[in-house]
């Protein structure tokens, strides 16, 4: 730390992201990005703009959100783009949350939460999981705080049906809810159509991972429009062109080019299911993942050694160290080639260690 830095910030830990290692080619499969590329008119989109760069990008995105509010049915002005959705859940921390209205969220999800927490000064609260790392949903009813909820979790894939989301909306009228649904195209429940429904409910989705953007940083946030402006302040006084002129356009050719998101969200829960159920064949266990990872430990080898085993075979997963995460390992399910090696080498690991 230098001796310029604001005494606010000096406790402040930042969020640890997966590696992105550069000197050797790995099965990545640690930080939960798509195995396709993007779809080729998200590509040809994008292309389209790379001349024109001199200019700055739209800050009203028009033409992203024309295509985004007709696929997703909302109204223009209840959408908001951001760079990647860390952004907006950066945002809806320091826009909904103080010493008034507290933040709440599990023990175990996304570790940026607590992060963007701690970089705000909110109070929070965190409720543990219940020891099969599901969420138990009355504690969050009518709690009166700032409810942050990943659905599907993170790093455990499970999902919440949407009666048990919209309990949590209704009895929580005084306080925003926000559902991060990153993962929400592999097999879980989306809550935007309760947009219209409800005033406190802010839903986040990302073009990261089903629509393969990851690179791109674009993220999007659904609600009223009330919510949405009180967003919008936030953007325009942190950067209006904070969505730039090229993944603007990547992100309208992956939306009109839906049936290719479709078609790898159905090759990636398949490939989910076969992984998981090779896994349990060689003793695993396995949370009911609803995402485009699995969460798996195994009674004969620590997450730790099976991670640093696997990456010394040329396999990227992710290990968390936290007390109650670190038996498990988080594995991104990548294609079908992909998995098949990982299974492969963690099946010979497990033969070294009997
Ligand atoms: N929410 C969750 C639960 C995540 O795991 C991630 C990805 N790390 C994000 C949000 C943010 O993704 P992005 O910024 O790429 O949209």
């Amino acid at each position: 730390m230098s001796r310029f830095f604001s005494e606010k910030h000096a406790s402040l830990e930042p969020y640890v992201p997966g590696e992105q290692p550069k000197e050797r080619k790995y099965v990545k499969l640690n930080t939960n990005e798509s195995p396709f590329s993007p779809a080729p008119l998200a590509v040809a989109y994008a292309r389209s703009v790379i001349g024109t760069l001199e200019l700055y990008s739209d800050p009203e995105l028009r033409d992203l959100c024309d295509v985004a509010s007709k696929y997703f049915r909302v109204e223009k002005d209840e959408i908001i783009f951001t760079n990647g959705s860390d952004e907006i859940l950066d945002f809806a921390f320091s826009a909904f949350c103080d010493e008034k209205h507290p933040a709440v969220f599990p023990d175990i999800t996304y570790g940026f939460y607590p992060v963007f927490a701690e970089k705000y000064g909110v109070p929070y609260e965190t409720f543990p999981l219940e020891k099969d790392l599901s969420i138990d949903v009355e504690k969050y009813i009518g709690v009166g705080k700032t409810v942050f909820l990943a659905n599907p979790n993170a790093p455990t894939g499970i999902a919440l049906p949407l009666e048990d989301i919209e309990r949590i909306i209704r009895s929580n009228p005084d306080n925003v809810v926000i559902i991060d649904e990153a993962y929400v195209d592999f097999g879980a429940q989306s809550a935007v159509k309760l947009i219209k429904k409800y005033d406190n409910l802010l839903v986040t989705q990302t073009f990261s991972k089903s629509r393969s953007l990851a690179g791109a940083r674009l993220g999007m946030g659904f609600a009223c429009k009330e919510l949405i402006r009180d967003l919008n302040t936030l953007r325009y006084s942190t950067n209006p062109y904070n969505v730039n002129r090229v993944t603007e356009n990547a992100g309208i050719g992956a939306l009109l080019d839906d049936a290719y998101m479709k078609e790898n969200c159905k090759k990636i829960i398949e490939n989910r299911e076969y992984t998981v159920s090779e896994l349990k064949k060689l003793g695993f266990e396995a949370t009911d993942s609803k995402a485009n990872f699995i969460f798996v430990k195994h009674p004969k080898i620590g997450g730790k050694e099976l991670y640093l085993k696997l990456k010394e075979r040329g396999v990227l997963v992710r290990h968390f160290e936290k007390e109650r995460l670190k038996d498990h390992n988080r594995i991104t399910v990548g294609s079908l080639e992909q998995m098949k090696r990982f299974i492969k080498e963690t099946s010979e690991i497990l033969e070294e260690v009997k």
